[in-house]
């Protein structure tokens, strides 16, 4: 299948494994629970790359290269000088001091053509200027009295001394970016160096963004009782955003049949949509109803991690749809842990899951077996070990606690308590940034 040729051809350094196995077994899952970790693979393996566009090299940082980049010519261009100084002979200045001949000049941006060292002769030669001929050495002008007419060495002069080398950083016809590499400023930095000013890289898909429920009303209103401002929307947008996707927003689908066939038929015009709200067992939740009456293949429903159970997948074609629940936290938890690594699979990379690292719980914690939990902690780091703490009521209305946390612990399913001092799996969430 298409997607897992892309795969290939972005190597085998995949994160999420066992991937290629999910397909050819996908039926099993339909409609039913899966858990966290199934559901993270299946979600992965059913989405694809969104395909190829050249942009303009600036645009490119923070994508992802789309091909192999071959350089078109030797960097550096020429042998040239390292320092500002004298080019010389080395054999020239065996005894110290030695007194050469200064003649000519070479500053940045002249052409050596032409211009040779002649035996007991010195060229004034300015960093990055072509190397003349017969020179095999560059002497700093701090190693010098700077003479203009005749120059005084004091040091020893060694051959091949501050002279960069024709296609020493990267010689014609050689591969120096791959495909699938993330373009940061070093990457610019040599595509520019190439004269790559237009790169390919791999598509941001567009993401529809769907609110449903009658209770909703957009941002720019004050709620009345009952309503509720639409804040999902909007974060889920941003959410998208900083992944790189492209958000479109459908709007809201109201608690009926109609209105829900109308936005989830716009909404499954982008490359991917995520819907919020209505997924659950409650009577008004009709989005995987819909959803089939559209012709999508539902892929599961429900996964055994809490916050986030009644999140279902389906795909629609090669669109792929994510229903998230309608909470807000759980809507944010599930689009990091769920929505998140497919929008970056999508993008072609290949580390599409935050990259999970031990921390000390400080206090003793309980809950069920057979669902993963996911806490929300504050971090601090001691002694050379992170340690935990709840960043508050762990309550799913309690937004409160989302924007105090600074990262996710992942509480595994099979285990029901943990005493202050253990050791659990957790990941950054958000900007947090500060490692030591
Ligand atoms: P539902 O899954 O439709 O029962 O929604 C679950 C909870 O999430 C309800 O309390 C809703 O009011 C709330 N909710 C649903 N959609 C949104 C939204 N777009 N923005 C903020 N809260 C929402
Ligand atoms: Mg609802």
């Amino acid at each position: 299948m298409h997607h897992y040729t892309q795969e290939s051809r972005l190597g085998n350094n995949i994160v999420f494994l066992h991937c290629s196995g999910y397909s050819a077994t996908i039926q099993q899952w339909r409609g039913e629970m899966v858990s966290f970790e199934e559901a993270r693979s299946i979600i992965l393996s059913s989405v694809q790359v969104s395909g190829v566009e050249h942009v303009h090299l600036l645009e490119a940082a923070g994508r992802l290269l789309a091909a192999d980049m071959v350089a078109p010519w030797d960097m550096p261009m020429w042998n040239n000088s390292a320092m500002d100084g004298y080019a010389v002979r080395s054999a020239d200045c065996r005894q110290l001091p030695c007194r050469l001949d200064v003649k000519g000049f070479l500053p940045a941006g002249s052409q050596a053509d032409g211009v040779t060292v002649e035996a007991g002769c010195a060229v004034r030669i300015m960093t990055g200027a072509p190397t003349p001929e017969g020179c095999d050495a560059v002497v700093p002008v701090e190693e010098t009295d700077n003479g203009q007419g005749v120059v005084t060495l004091n040091e020893p002069v060694a051959k091949g001394q501050h002279i960069r080398l024709c296609g020493e950083d990267v010689p014609a016809g050689m591969t120096f970016l791959r495909t699938g590499t993330l373009i940061r400023p070093p990457e610019v930095n040599m595509l520019a160096t190439f004269g790559k000013g237009l790169v390919p890289v791999f598509r941001r898909p567009t993401v529809a963004i769907l609110s449903t429920g009658d209770e909703l009303i957009e941002l720019g209103r004050t709620p009345e009782a009952g309503e509720i401002i639409n804040s999902n929307t909007l974060s889920l947008a941003a959410a998208v955003q900083e992944v790189g996707g492209i958000p479109h927003i459908i709007g809201i689908a109201r608690d009926n049949r109609e209105s829900h066939l109308e936005k989830i038929r716009e909404g499954l015009k982008a490359d991917a949509l995520i819907t919020s709200a209505g997924v659950s067992a409650g009577d008004c939740d009709m989005v995987r109803d819909t959803l089939k009456e559209l012709g999508a293949e539902q892929i599961f429903w429900k996964v055994a991690v809490k916050p986030g159970g009644p999140t279902a997948f389906a795909m629609y074609g090669a669109v792929p749809v994510f229903s998230l629940p309608g909470n807000p936290v759980s809507t944010m938890i599930t689009f990091e842990e769920f929505v998140r690594p497919a929008l970056l699979k999508m993008q072609g990379h290949q580390r599409v899951v935050r990259p999970l690292f031990k921390a000390v719980l400080r206090e003793s914690l309980k809950k069920k077996t057979g669902k993963v939990q996911i806490v929300r902690v504050r971090l601090e780091r001691e002694e050379g070990r992170w340690y935990a703490d709840s960043a508050g009521n762990q309550q799913t209305a309690i937004l409160k606690t989302m924007v105090n946390a600074q990262a996710i612990a992942l509480l595994p399913s099979e285990s029901g308590s943990f005493a202050a001092g253990d050791e659990v799996d957790v990941h950054f969430y958000g900007n947090y940034i500060e490692l030591e």
